[in-house]
């Protein structure tokens, strides 16, 4: 029940400039890592045992259920056993735990020429290869083209909306031949006649790149979005590109959308034989001494990551610890987790903000400061929950033209046929409702249990 029409974002300071402009940092010697399986653990086969000796890139388990998926050892060394590490989500999970001997003896597969390539043979290997949404989402990339039909364009996206994240950012810049390679591959793999790479305006530097590296082929275009918040939601990016609307998936319309690191996992699978044992990240926030990206392992952990960006700055007193970007991210108990191919950054954000009246101010300035439409900060949101002043202002920013308010209510009282009826499911998560909010109310956060809700009454109604 969509009654306003979606607002096209928010304007959001970035705060990306401590990260943007430095080289990616590489750390790839981690002493453990924890390839994470899933919470149950028993959905995967499991190809080592402990003691086992593992190279770097050698399949360990495969998922039995649902859409295939493959897990390789992302260091060379020995296997210990299963263990449960906390995941991006919150959530333990089994992990394979492997000790690194440090050498890097490594397995890869034999390189394609994409150019000759069948369409089954791409998919296999990017299936082979471990390839999931680098952006956040981790689903298998694989299972987006098999089965794909009357694509014509496949759409990079590298909006990178949310502040704080500038892994994408530093990728098109320093890997700018793979970005382009794998969406040529993506192309070829979907029998697209069209690829398109969507960036924000601000993203001056990757955009030249990215525009001379295209300018070989005349089916390739470089799109620029705005800066607002969430100009990388694939709805907006597939409408501002192309003008298309679709109901579920951007197939529907003749459309994938992958992220950038995405086709830099399969330009390097298909051209170098590699699989996905390494992604960049993005450590930052106000909480960590040398802010940065690093291409690490997968499955190393976030606390050894943070050791190597500088560690927690000692003087600021409590910090918030967040897998992912200040608005879609989790926030985790403490950094002991584990970081998985889809995450895209660990954020050390200060605690608890004391609002301190600018006494030199004038009245209407602090009234502004307080209701927090003159200071966007993301990390304002966390104050205390004050109660609804029924501004609307929720309402007229969620990009999904959803009603956050009547969602919250619905979802406190547990009231499946309202959630329903309100749409639920249509909802992006994107935290926009919670961020514009006046009174500080983390909407999104009872809309997403909501959501929970819903789909377990539902699924068990059925
Ligand atoms: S989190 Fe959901 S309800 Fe809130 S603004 Fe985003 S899409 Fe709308
Ligand atoms: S933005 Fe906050 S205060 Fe305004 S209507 Fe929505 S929930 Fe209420």
């Amino acid at each position: 029940m969509k009654l306003f029409k979606a607002k096209k974002g928010v304007i959001i300071p970035g705060k990306k400039d401590d990260t943007a402009k430095l080289a990616t940092v590489s750390y790839t010697s981690p002493e453990y890592v924890y390839i994470p399986l899933s919470v149950k653990g028993n959905d995967f086969e499991v190809l080592v045992k402990p003691g086992d000796k593992v190279k770097l890139g050698q399949k360990i388990a495969v998922r039995k259920t649902g859409v295939p998926l493959v897990k390789h050892a992302t260091v060379s060394g020995e296997v210990v056993g299963t263990e449960r590490k906390n995941h991006r989500t919150g959530l333990p999970y089994v992990c394979i735990k492997i000790k690194n001997d440090f050498q890097d003896e490594t397995l890869t597969f034999t390189p394609i020429d994409f150019e000759k390539a069948t369409k089954n043979e791409l998919i296999d290997r990017i299936e082979e290869a471990g390839i999931v949404g680098l952006g956040g989402a981790g689903f298998p990339t694989h299972a987006k083209y098999r089965g794909a039909e009357n694509i014509d364009t496949v759409i990079l996206n590298g909006a990178e909306c949310e502040p704080y994240l500038t892994s994408d950012y530093r990728v098109m810049i320093e890997d700018t031949f793979h970005v382009v390679n794998g969406l040529r591959i993506l192309m070829k793999t979907a029998q697209a006649e069209k690829g398109i790479i969507v960036l924000k305006q601000g993203y001056k530097e990757a955009y030249e790149a990215l525009v001379k590296e295209c300018a070989q082929y005349d089916n390739l275009q470089v799109f620029l979005v705005p800066n607002q918040y969430p100009a990388g939601w694939e709805r907006q990016v597939v409408y501002r590109t192309l003008k298309r609307r679709y109901e579920k998936y951007p197939y529907e319309c003749g459309v994938i959308v992958n992220n950038i690191s995405t086709a830099v996992a399969v330009s390097e699978a298909i051209t170098e034989g590699k699989p996905l044992v390494e992604r960049v990240i993005t450590v930052g926030g106000e909480g960590v001494i040398k802010p940065g990206n690093y291409r690490v392992r997968i499955g190393t952990l976030a606390s050894e990551l943070i050791k190597q960006a500088g560690g927690i700055a000692k003087d600021l007193g409590d910090v918030r610890i967040i897998a992912g970007g200040p608005m879609m991210g989790v926030a985790q108990k403490n950094d002991d987790f584990v970081i998985t191919r889809a995450l895209t950054g660990i954020l050390v954000l200060l605690g608890e903000h004391k609002y301190e009246v600018p006494h030199k101010k004038p009245v209407g300035d602090v009234l502004l400061d307080v209701l927090h439409f003159s200071e966007h900060d993301p990390r304002f949101f966390i104050r205390d929950e004050q109660p609804c002043v029924r501004c609307g202002s929720c309402v007229f920013n969620c990009p999904a033209g959803l009603q956050p308010t009547l969602l919250r209510d619905a979802a406190l009282a547990k009231d499946e046929v309202r959630l329903g009826k309100l749409d639920v499911m249509e909802c992006i998560d994107c935290g926009t409702c919670a961020y514009v909010c006046p009174s500080h109310i983390l909407i999104n956060d009872a809309i997403r249990r909501g959501k929970t809700y819903y789909q377990v009454k539902v699924k068990n109604t059925k």
